[in-house]
């Protein structure tokens, strides 16, 4: 397949923008060549600059877990924009939406909208902070909670691909306020809580990591966060901005009947659209502004086009149950017809995956944390990802991200995929 007219439009990009991208991963410099220009997307499927088709296995890193261009938010965004895009005042919707989630999520009474991922998880530190009036928090090498300052140590995702997890201008006086662990070591947490005891205000988690590969957390992990946080006055934060209404209606709470303390979403609840948010019971969330002295707002957060994505998307989930039974059917499918050529083709590798969210690393060890995942075969990983590029299926452009699982996507569609990856693996 050519890339040509993408090659071209990345030139043109990079004059203007940095880096020629609004978002670094995007940029392909893990794997080098240059990003793929989209013009359109439907179901499961990727339309590009050059008129090539390609399948979509990172659905925009999450949201489109019912494929591309789905019908119902389509149309809820066009009928909703001819009514007018934004009011920064209050709408029906909001209440609507926030009403479904409560329904579907276990655990929480208020939710609180924003505008992306990152500011989800900022504000529940904030929320987490003001009401445990401690400065502290713990998070996990690896997993990633957005570009807030407190979070860009050791984070996941992008900042892993660069290699710069510390970013310049966090301060030191931020930095030191967020004590690192190491995911599915709970012995390695409960030596920092001894160490700085009545000083943390919450442990941020992935309960199940995404930003390192996939990395499901082993048996008692979350269940050992859940108790030290309770024996020791600490907020626990769930960051289920890509496992919120992904791998169950509910998300990890639901799946592993684990309660957190404040919840935050992304991604799918937005159906596509800007949308994060934090949810928790009354006695947390009535903290906030205009309640509570912590301060949060936005413009545009509510916003009616945003909204009326997340509630199609939110009301597709609820009235259909399948929709997750299918997904795991799929993914489980594709794990099994990987598994089965890259044995058959001697490639080392391990495959780690919980429902629709499923990562291939070029290792033989058990990928459990940010170290182990770190070991993978990067240049193997460079020739997969363009070998399948080449046939027309696009990973993610770096060995440590997720690919996302769609219900768009066909069996036809896997075993296409599974005899790409054949042909592909054979080339190592
Ligand atoms: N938390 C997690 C677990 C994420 O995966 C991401 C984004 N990949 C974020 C937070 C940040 O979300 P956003 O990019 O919407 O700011």
């Amino acid at each position: 397949m050519l890339y040509k007219r993408s090659s071209q439009l990345f030139a043109e990009a990079e004059k203007v923008i940095p880096g020629g991208v609004n978002s670094p991963v995007r940029a392909f410099k893990a794997v080098g060549g240059t990003p793929i220009f989209v013009e359109r997307a439907s179901g499961a499927y990727l339309y590009d600059a050059d008129g090539n088709r390609l399948i979509d296995y990172i659905n925009s890193w999450g949201p489109m877990i019912l494929g591309h261009a789905f019908e119902p938010v389509v149309q809820a965004v066009i009928e909703k924009a001819k009514l007018g895009t934004s009011f920064g005042m209050p709408t029906e919707l909001e209440t609507q939406i926030a009403a479904l989630a409560m329904e579907m999520v276990p655990n929480i009474d208020k939710i609180r909208f924003v505008n992306s991922g990152t500011e989800a998880c900022m504000s529940a530190v904030r929320l987490a902070r003001g009401f445990t009036k401690r400065d502290k928090i713990i998070k996990f090498a690896g997993c990633y909670h957005g570009h807030s300052d407190s979070f860009l140590i050791q984070a996941g995702s992008g900042a892993v691909t660069f290699g710069s997890p510390n970013s310049p201008g966090v301060t030191e006086g931020t930095a030191k306020d967020t004590l690192l662990a190491t995911y599915n070591d709970i012995e390695n947490v409960k030596d920092i809580i001894a160490a700085n005891q009545g000083e943390i205000a919450a442990i941020i988690v992935e309960p199940v990591a995404g930003n390192m590969g996939c990395i499901p957390p082993v048996e008692g992990f979350l269940e050992g966060l859940r108790a030290l946080c309770t024996e020791n006055g600490i907020q626990l934060i769930f960051d289920e901005v890509m496992t919120g209404f992904r791998l169950a209606a509910g998300g990890v709470q639901e799946l592993f009947d684990i309660k957190a303390d404040i919840v935050c979403f992304g991604k799918v609840i937005g159906g596509g659209l800007p949308v994060g948010a934090f949810a928790a019971r009354n006695e947390i969330m009535n903290y906030l502004a205009p309640l509570g002295p912590v301060y949060q707002a936005g413009t545009l957060s509510g916003n009616p086009l945003a909204m009326a994505a997340g509630l199609a998307m939110l009301q597709t989930l609820h009235n259909d149950k399948a929709i997750f039974e299918r997904l795991e059917a799929k993914t489980a499918y594709l794990h099994a017809g990987i598994e089965k050529v890259l044995k058959a083709n001697n490639v080392v590798h391990t495959i780690n995956r919980i429902g629709s969210m499923i990562s291939v690393h070029f290792d033989e060890a058990a990928v459990v944390d940010f170290k182990s995942a770190a070991k993978g075969d990067n240049e193997t990983f460079k020739k997969f990802f363009h070998g399948l590029l080449q046939e027309g299926i696009y990973i993610a452009p770096s060995a440590y991200e997720t690919w996302f699982i769609t219900d768009a996507l066909t069996y036809e569609d896997l075993d296409f995929t599974i005899k790409a990856i054949d042909k592909v693996s054979k080339t190592f």
